[in-house]
């Protein structure tokens, strides 16, 4: 089915047609002309002029997806951490060139415009990133699909140091207006919260229950374009923004009581104000659990209501839709759709069921138990008395199989229950979505097994073919071909431009890794990149750093698994053996050891470790000794737009969590495809990029999951490690001593003693393997035209870690849904 596009809506493709829209919009939209118009103004009438170049084909998605009822896929998810939006819709649309003449001819520099952009931050990092890439590969996959989530009022907090230590702004990306935007007040949804329930006797004799809610507020959806790489599908993204149902009382006000005439307004829009600005650990909020709910049921209902046809027989909506949960966050969708098939349409249980059992699957992230989201039930039957009902009636039907499974083995039961009862009676969410989920996917190789062997382990037994992995991927659309141009046009020049769509291609660069010519240019080009991110980390942060020194780089949020501690100990020792004599100074590789990270606002020790980093860049950066051969570089607020010029500038990329605690990675990929060569524990995915890439282009180290089971199980004391080890006793020394404090020894004595004395995620214990392996890293950068062909083999053999394949995985296992032919291309 191909139709072709309707002439009056498609904006003419010249250098001219652009100007003339261009111009239009600044004038009719912005209501300025060119003497007077702010780079905002310009910024939004250009952005307006880019989306007229998706408008038909999105329109064209709809009525098509209407049309055709082909299953969907609808991904649920907390948080979209989108980046920048322009160059993503230029790309798509295929317009760059047009555009950037166009705009040269008026005296406008597109790069400037470029920059007005605020990237919508509604995510903290590769969770939020992940859901991204996904809707993005998508599109471009031609999937029938729809992301669900919040449009947070203010995203992630803004980071910035004051004396080193991190101090968080509001992000106030919507402050100037945000022209990628849609939204619909009329398609609003209502959604409730509190009260009760009763048991009443309906028409037939039956008895059931209702909930009958205390207060409700309204969601009110913000729809977004994802366009597909060039294939005429343009997807949407509906993000749910809350408001009040009565915003503003003129009694009240009358009466003079102009803060409570609002008051109603600002609780309710409370809900959709801020991101949790948490990483790995929830927060158990009763906002957070608001929100939670408040975007599910919005979705569920905007999904049953609006976009299915209005005589769609429900008993056929697993042939018509999976809804996809990203984590836990989503998971209440499960009672909501059993409360909305039970109560509000009369099924039977059995029969809503049976349905909500094939419409969910679920993708767990993490293996860090505190990580595991629980609701009290205090607090989940006060806001959602009757999702708490369904909950139980789940759980007993479920013990109840599980005891005719295992008739003796009550111990089991209570371990399998979906609710908890120490500390507090509590309802675990990922029991509830493997339960209710006809799918449960892990996100690399070695989470998936520990989830299935340690995390879920009772489930699994349980639920044998439930359990499968999917192996996270990062779209080769935003970093590669967009963040990287210079490495895109020599990749097309040498294997054309078909590996933007698949990244497997990319085995095609093997041979030229043995062409010296080739890697020549390889290497010029990964110098550019550096000198792009000199410039940047100039002008945005005042950071000098040289493009000829190796660029080290490790960028992910701060958490102690991560281990930027090991990292900062290695930066420690490199210090000491040079301040202490037994280096000399020309004898060390020039390196920029590149930090970004946030700290979750609440969690010390990451903040502390935050600030010990700045502080052992101040001393290094300003130490005459060093010559300025090591630096550290620490730019503030680390995000989706600095990934992308940092990523392909970098190196080394330093992926070292302690095994078994990074459930994938997804910047490893990142960086592997970028070419910087990776130094990295068996964790997530590395493990996969290393089998991938071969053991002679990566540097591995530390210890295997198992071991640092065995370790753990038998008592891990990390003083041992300092005693023994007179390399790591100099190095925390410094730190105890004040070396980076101005001899204040109290400034960071928390992290010395948790290291000494805790140190849960076992830095300790990989220190000296993590030395040695820097030191096969500084002998093997020696030979820059080895060092390059690795680099080149890295990006040959990484196109596995395309989110395309990724979504292939999910359509062939877990959706069984298929890609449509696009409405027209
Ligand atoms: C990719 C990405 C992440 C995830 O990084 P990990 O190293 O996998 O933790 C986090 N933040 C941003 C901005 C990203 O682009």
């Amino acid at each position: 089915m191909s139709e072709s596009l309707d002439p009056i809506t498609v904006p003419d493709r010249t250098v001219e047609g652009f100007v003339q829209e261009f111009l239009r919009e600044l004038h009719f939209g912005q209501g300025v002309d060119m003497s007077r118009a702010s780079t905002n103004d310009k910024y939004l009438a250009l952005a307006r002029t880019v989306r007229h170049h998706l408008m038909s084909r999105w329109m064209q998605t709809l009525r098509h997806q209407g049309q055709v009822q082909a299953k969907s896929v609808a991904y649920l998810s907390a948080e979209f951490l989108l980046g920048r939006q322009l160059d993503n819709a230029l790309l798509a649309a295929d317009i760059d060139g047009i555009v950037t003449e166009g705009l040269t001819s008026l005296g406008i520099d597109l790069d400037d415009l470029r920059q007005a952009e605020q990237e919508p931050g509604l995510g903290n990092g590769g969770l939020g990133r992940l859901a991204a890439c996904f809707i993005d590969s998508l599109a471009t996959l031609s999937v029938p699909s729809i992301g669900y989530g919040i449009r947070y009022e203010y995203g992630i907090f803004r980071q910035t140091f004051v004396d080193g230590w991190q101090v968080e702004q509001p992000d106030t990306w919507l402050e100037l207006g945000s022209p990628w935007e849609f939204p619909h007040p009329e398609a609003a949804v209502k959604v409730n919260f509190g009260g009760s329930t009763e048991t009443y006797i309906d028409d037939d004799g039956n008895a059931r229950s209702r909930w009958l809610p205390g207060w409700s507020v309204i969601g009110v959806p913000y729809n977004y374009m994802v366009p597909g790489y060039r294939n005429g599908r343009v997807n949407t993204l509906r993000l749910w923004s809350a408001r009040a149902e009565k915003s503003f009382d003129l009694q009240i006000f009358n009466s003079g009581d102009y803060a409570d005439a609002v008051r109603a307004q600002t609780f309710a829009e409370n809900i959709s104000k801020v991101l949790y600005p948490e990483d790995s650990t929830p927060q158990g909020k009763e906002l957070r659990l608001q929100q939670q709910y408040f975007f599910v049921a919005c979705s569920l209902a905007d999904f049953l209501d609006n976009v299915l046809p209005g005589d769609f027989d429900l008993t056929k909506l697993p042939d018509r839709i999976v809804f996809q949960l990203n984590d836990t966050h989503p998971v209440i969708a499960i009672p909501e759709l059993m409360r909305l098939l039970v109560d509000d349409r009369g099924w039977s249980w059995e029969d809503a069921w049976a349905v909500t059992q094939q419409v969910f699957a679920y993708t767990c992230h993490t293996l860090l138990p505190e990580a595991l989201e629980v609701w009290s039930v205090d607090l989940l039957g006060r806001l959602l008395p009757r999702h708490l009902e369904i909950i139980y009636r789940i759980n007993d039907e479920f013990l109840a199989q599980v005891r005719k499974a295992y008739p003796d083995d009550e111990l089991r039961v209570r371990r399998m229950s979906i609710i908890a009862e120490f500390p507090e009676r509590a309802v675990r969410m990922a029991f509830l979505a493997t339960v209710a989920g006809a799918k449960v996917n892990g996100v690399a190789e070695l989470h998936s097994q520990l989830l299935r062997d340690k995390v879920l382990n009772d489930f699994s037994a349980y639920f044998p073919d439930k359990f499968t992995n999917v192996t996270n991927g990062v779209t080769p659309r935003r970093f590669v071909r967009m963040s990287n141009p210079a490495l895109s046009g020599l990749i097309t020049e040498a294997i054309g431009e078909g590996w933007v769509t698949d990244l497997g291609r990319l085995r095609e660069l093997e041979p030229l890794a043995d062409d010296a010519e080739f890697r020549r240019r390889f290497a010029e080009i990964k110098r550019g990149n550096k000198t792009r991110l000199v410039d940047l980390l100039a002008a945005r942060d005042g950071i000098e750093i040289s493009p000829d020194a190796m660029l080290d780089v490790m960028v992910k949020r701060l958490h102690e698994y991560k281990r930027q501690m090991l990292k900062l100990l290695h930066v420690i020792t490199l210090y000491d053996r040079v301040t202490s004599g037994e280096l000399p100074i020309d004898q060390v590789t020039p390196r920029t050891f590149a930090f970004g990270a946030k700290a979750a606002p609440g969690y010390k020790m990451a903040k502390q470790i935050i600030g010990l980093i700045n502080a052992v860049g101040r001393t290094i950066n300003t130490d005459p000794a060093l010559e300025r051969r090591l630096r550290v570089a620490f730019p503030a607020n680390y995000n989706v737009t600095l990934a992308e010029t940092l990523v392909p500038a970098a190196d080394l990329s330093e992926q070292i969590s302690l095994a078994g605690k990074e459930a994938s990675g997804t910047g490893n990929m990142k960086f592997a495809l970028n070419g910087a060569l990776t130094i990295g524990t068996d964790d997530g995915a590395n493990v996969e990029i290393r089998q991938l890439v071969g053991d002679d282009h990566f540097f591995l180290f530390g210890l295997t999951e198992p071991e640092v089971a065995d370790i753990v199980d038998a008592g891990y004391r990390p003083s041992t490690y300092y005693a023994a080890n007179p390399t790591l006793r100099r190095a925390l020394d410094h730190i105890a001593h004040g070396t980076f404090s101005g001899g204040d020894q109290r400034v960071f004595e928390p992290v010395v003693s948790n290291l000494l004395h805790e140190d849960r995620f076992l830095v300790l214990a990989d220190f000296q393997s993590y030395i040695d392996a820097q030191d096969r890293v500084e002998k093997a950068y020696a030979d820059q035209d080895g060092w390059t062909r690795s680099a080149v083999l890295n990006v040959a053999r990484s196109g596995f870690f395309s989110s395309d394949r990724s979504i292939k995985d999910y359509l062939d296992r877990i959706w069984h849904a298929e890609p449509v032919a696009p409405p027209f291309v």
